[in-house]
């Protein structure tokens, strides 16, 4: 007899099996977290398990229902692990929003997910006392503290976190929902327009992590301590949070500390093996060893994402301290991991310069994600390294549609949805972004890239940070613009510059000029303002 479906178990891909998991089977494995009162707290998968069991009888007690939004405005801690696994595991959907975001954004935000509750770190008390009266829906106010930490005077009424879910049982059961249920909703930080909001389900949570822990992706494994010092709210940390559940990672977590001393002491004293997180943060690193003459202990690797990394960068990781150095590239929309930049088989046998070469892309495609390149009008672009085109994905982690439906359709006909990016794909299948397709700068009919311009600059002895945009130009359309912040006490000209870039790329991509500034603007998740660039800029005249 013939059946229609196979004979397995439905086993619904819920996200607090993860929890589950790594309670049971690695339960001592430590999570390290600095909190916002300065503490160094050292817990475990048992214990963050139960305290988020506690999390959602506390968030059941106080009436939240299945897919009402919960929101957190708060750092990398222990207690934003449990706050967020407690919200899925009682069928609310964890809203992690950005603090780094401008105050009308995050009410707008908070107002458009019609957020429940929200829990927030005591650094955004201020904060949340001033946002206070313009939330709508907001409800209840918890403060991720003890009650020894609590304010004496404030204009909230407020839950303590600790007081909140002592009570409860941390044996109680999870709520079982449909894994297609939404478990998550995290904004695009909306450089155009309105921010718009991606509402991850379990099951979408759950393949992510098996993707993430694969050999070539972040390889997480039980042995592993990832330290990821990317934000909870910037796409969920890349999803390690998720993956370091699945596989019983120790991790490491490092409260509202971006400094470099900071990290770099955690990596040492926690001998982590996994990092990961932008660029910027990245150069502040190598600035501080490099002036403190310090280690990465037993580091092993060092995942960048967010935005490309610099070829220098690479370099230094790689032959000054030793350390595996991987290009990730991804989106909100993506959950957010789409590529790796690992090496493969036959690059591994390369000279040295080609793998450099190699690990400036974005890297290989991780299963669970589809990828294209097209042309303007929709035709595919080749896989040779040289077209670029707009990159679409598909795949199960991939949005299909953002929250309440905003900006309409975003697939096409065929369930591609386009990133925004414009990218190339070489024939061993490393995609390479060159630029976002609103950056692009275009030079009698012909595409430069700034992202590359850019990386190539920050190379140069004396450069801190480098952008690139167009500017009108009455014969080509576009021409680049290079901006520089020069590093403290550093003289470098435009001319040291643009001879810098001679031999490295194409000619005709040679900025027309150079422009030394105080300071480069980032956005929230810390890529280059080129929005702001561009008004700065605006009207700026170039010679014929
Ligand atoms: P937001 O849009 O809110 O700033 P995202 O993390 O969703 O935050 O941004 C996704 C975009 O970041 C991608 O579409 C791409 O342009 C850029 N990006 C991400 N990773 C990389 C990378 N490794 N190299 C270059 N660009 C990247």
């Amino acid at each position: 007899m013939t059946t229609k479906h196979g004979t397995m178990q439905d086993w619904p891909l819920n996200v607090w099996k993860l929890i589950d998991h790594a309670a049971i089977n690695h339960g001592d494995r430590e999570i390290v977290s600095l909190t916002c009162e300065g503490h160094e707290v050292r817990t475990d998968w048992r214990q963050v398990q139960g305290r988020a069991r506690k999390v959602a009888g506390a968030l059941r007690r106080l009436g939240v229902q299945q897919g009402d939004r919960v929101a957190t405005l708060a750092w990398n801690t222990h207690r934003h692990v449990e706050s967020w696994y407690g919200i899925s595991g009682m069928g609310a959907v964890a809203h992690t929003i950005n603090p780094r975001l401008f105050e009308d954004q995050i009410v707008y935000i908070a107002n458009h997910a019609e957020d429940a509750v929200l829990f927030f770190d005591l650094t955004f008390v201020k904060l949340v006392e001033k946002l206070a009266p313009r939330l709508e829906t907001v409800r209840h106010y918890v403060l991720l503290t003890d009650r020894e930490h609590m304010p004496e005077e404030t204009s909230l009424t407020l839950h303590c976190y600790e007081d909140l879910i002592a009570p409860e049982d941390a044996d109680a059961p999870w709520t079982e929902v449909d894994e297609n249920a939404p478990s998550g909703l995290c904004y695009t930080s909306g450089t155009t327009g309105n921010p718009k909001g991606v509402q991850y389900s379990h099951r979408a949570n759950v393949l992510h992590a098996y993707g993430a822990c694969m050999g070539d992706v972040l390889d997480i494994r039980s042995t592993t301590v990832v330290f990821p010092v990317v934000p909870m709210y910037h796409a969920n940390s890349w999803g390690v949070p998720y993956a370091a559940a699945a596989v019983g990672a120790k991790l490491v977590m490092a409260g509202p500390n971006f400094d470099p001393p900071t990290i770099a002491k955690l990596i040492r004293q926690e001998s982590v093996t996994l990092t990961l997180a932008v660029p910027t943060i990245w150069l502040g690193m190598l600035q501080h060893l490099e002036a403190t003459g310090g280690d990465l202990g037993t580091l092993q690797r060092v995942v960048i994402g967010g935005s490309a990394a610099p070829r220098f960068m690479i370099e230094a990781f790689e032959e000054t301290y030793g350390v595996d150095v991987c290009h990730a590239w991804g989106m909100t929309e993506m959950t957010p991991l789409g590529t790796l930049g690992s090496l493969s088989a036959e690059a591994m046998t390369l000279p040295r310069d080609q793998q450099l070469d190699l690990k400036c892309k974005q890297g290989r495609a991780i299963f669970g994600v589809e990828l294209k390149l097209v042309d303007d009008e929709g035709r595919e672009l080749p896989r040779d390294g040289v077209a670029f085109g707009r990159l679409l994905v598909r795949g199960p982690w991939i949005v299909g549609s953002y929250f309440k439906g905003d900006g309409g359709n975003i697939l096409d006909a065929e369930g591609w949805f386009d990133t925004g990016d414009v990218a190339t794909i070489d024939p061993r299948g490393y995609m390479q972004i060159t630029d976002r397709s609103k950056d692009v700068i275009k030079s009698g009919g012909e595409w430069i890239s700034s992202i590359e311009i850019e990386n190539i600059a920050g190379g140069c002895p004396g450069v801190a940070e480098a952008a690139v945009i167009g500017v009108a130009h009455p014969k080509w359309d576009e021409r680049p613009l290079l901006i520089i912040v020069k590093k403290e006490g550093a003289s470098v000209s435009a001319a040291d510059v643009l001879g810098y870039l001679e031999g490295k790329i194409a000619k005709w991509w040679t900025p027309d000029a150079v422009e030394f500034v105080e300071a480069i603007p980032h956005t929230a998740t810390g890529k280059i303002q080129k929005t702001a660039l561009r008004e700065r800029f605006a009207g700026y005249t170039l010679a014929a």
